[in-house]
């Protein structure tokens, strides 16, 4: 069923009619096999936005079918590289006229910023999209072996069908940051977005069908992580799984790929990034960086900055600076410019990060800001702050994915890189000083694939970035997010009669 979300909804912003709702399989959008659907809800209010197709096995079937032909006996793999990339061009193009609407889909479908979403999440989408397509025409094996007897060279070929799985909390950039490479390095492949937001994905499957990409090269199919997300990670006709999301369901993803035909996995997981402050730094930069490091996305992001040591001559002053700006914070719609953050993006995860409230104040941590959820509809959280947490509350352990920061008090650079690496994730980590040997020891010594000094989210299209330990494996964004779509193919023949 169509629905074009405008009317129920208390909001006096007007809401983009929502055009796309049906599974995209082989070029067309089709009805579940099981005609069944279910809801993508607001969570400014709660209300249900529109009624979704729900992609099962069947339908999952049906998408590496096409899939599989199109990577077999279509056109895509074969293209030269620079028509791959002309095409990425024109997708990235499109995605350019139609900010407005993408941005606001993100906005009411993920509770998202608007402002935001706008400036950053869209033309970051497109921007990593054209990245990818200077790539495409530089895919190149190297030569190997020059001898008197022997000459081998490498290929590099696209790795296959490829089935993409991907979180709720940026629905655009993880659209963009796997299917772009993969696009360029001639796969084809099925996008199982996450069942909270499939607004955006099947909008661009869409634009992707007008910028040329042939039909069965970029199938979507929304639905539910435990079937829809199932059935692709066990397919035995899928040929790798890059998967951006919990780890928990990262470790289903890779036994489900173990039990089936073993393909190799791409693992995106989850964090409990340390941001660590030592006392020469600026106190008025790093509490605004802190802030920015923790509630930015609502706390939505897998690099949050959840755990704060601040170095113990500083441990004052930035406690009474982090007050000072966090009563600026405002959280409120995120149609609203002035808001620095919007809703969770559902029900379940609200309570979810109420429930790590409650278990910070049992525990015994102080409650220095925030702590309770807004009272008005919708699934808004205060920006919170514990003081005097410890390294065994389950606040210090545990990925929250929402606006919970922990500040914990330290002594020594020795005393803190041990503390910083005492988890069991390892995505990234902010070190705040001007000591250029203190930058250079931490960044060496904490185990995390991304090291921020000086500043936080130091994102962008070239920097590859993923996770040590537990936050998983495979790199996304870069030249490393291209090289794990690629086989590479080893060719050797003997030489008679070399010259030399
Ligand atoms: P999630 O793991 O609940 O879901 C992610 C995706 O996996 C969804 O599409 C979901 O439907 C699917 N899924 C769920 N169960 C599945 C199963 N059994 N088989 C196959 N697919 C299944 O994660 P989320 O709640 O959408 O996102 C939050 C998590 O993602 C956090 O842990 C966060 O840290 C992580 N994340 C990591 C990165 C990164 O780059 N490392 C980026 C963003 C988010």
């Amino acid at each position: 069923a169509e629905s074009n979300g405008n009317g129920t909804m208390e909001s006096h912003f007007k809401l983009p009619q929502i055009k796309f709702t049906k599974l995209f399989i082989n070029g067309h959008f089709v009805d579940s096999v099981s005609g069944r659907t279910f809801e993508t809800i607001d969570p400014r209010t709660g209300d249900v936005i529109a009624n979704i197709a729900e992609g099962d096995k069947e339908d999952v079937d049906l998408a590496v079918q096409a899939a599989r032909q199109a990577f077999d006996n279509g056109p895509w793999p074969r293209l030269p590289g620079a028509e791959r990339g002309r095409i990425l061009l024109k997708f990235a193009d499109l995605i350019d006229e139609h900010t407005e609407e993408l941005a606001m889909l993100d906005a009411i479908d993920a509770g998202k910023l608007l402002h935001l979403a706008k400036f950053l999440d869209i033309p970051e989408t497109a921007e990593n999209l054209r990245y990818y397509a200077g790539a495409a025409d530089k895919i190149h094996g190297e030569t190997l072996k020059m001898s008197r007897e022997l000459q081998g060279y490498t290929l590099k070929e696209p790795i296959g069908v490829v089935g993409h799985i991907i979180p709720r909390n940026f629905p655009s950039t993880m659209f963009s940051m796997k299917v772009g490479p993969a696009l360029a390095a001639g796969c084809t492949m099925i996008v199982k977005p996450a069942e909270q937001t499939p607004l955006s994905a099947l909008y661009y499957a869409h634009l992707a069908k007008l910028a040329g990409i042939p039909d069965g090269v970029l199938n979507v199919v929304p639905g539910f992580g435990h079937t829809a997300g199932a059935a692709l990670s066990s397919h035995m006709d899928v040929d790798m799984i890059s998967f951006t999301g919990s780890t928990e369901v990262g470790s289903l993803i890779m036994q489900a790929a173990a039990k089936s035909n073993l393909k190799p996995v791409c693992l995106e997981l989850g964090g409990k990034s340390p941001f660590i402050i030592f006392d020469d730094a600026d106190v008025d930069k790093v509490a605004d960086l802190a802030l920015q490091g923790c509630y930015f996305n609502k706390g939505e992001i897998c690099v949050a900055g959840s755990r704060v040591f601040v170095q113990e001559g500083i441990y004052d002053k930035f406690l009474l600076k982090l007050k000072e700006k966090v009563e600026n914070w405002v959280v409120g719609d995120p149609f609203e410019p002035t808001s620095h953050y919007g809703p969770q993006v559902d029900k379940k995860q609200y309570e979810r990060v109420l429930s790590y409230i409650d278990k910070g104040n049992k525990e015994g941590a102080t409650l220095f800001h925030g702590g309770k959820a807004l009272e008005r509809k919708g699934y808004y959280i205060e920006p919170t702050i514990f003081i005097d947490v410890t390294d065994d509350m389950t606040i210090a352990k545990e990925e929250i994915f929402g606006p919970i920061m922990s500040v914990l008090k330290f002594k020594t650079i020795d005393e803190v890189i041990k503390r910083a690496n005492a988890t069991k994730y390892g995505l990234a980590a902010g070190i705040m000083t001007n000591d250029l040997n203190t930058a250079n020891t931490v960044s060496r010594s904490i185990r995390a694939g991304a090291i921020w000094i000086n500043c936080y989210f130091g994102f962008d299209k070239d920097i590859p970035y993923g996770g040590y330990k537990m936050s998983g494996f495979g790199r996304d964004m870069g030249i490393d997010g291209l090289v794990k779509y690629l086989q590479v193919k080893s060719v050797v023949t003997p030489i008679y009669n070399s010259p030399w």
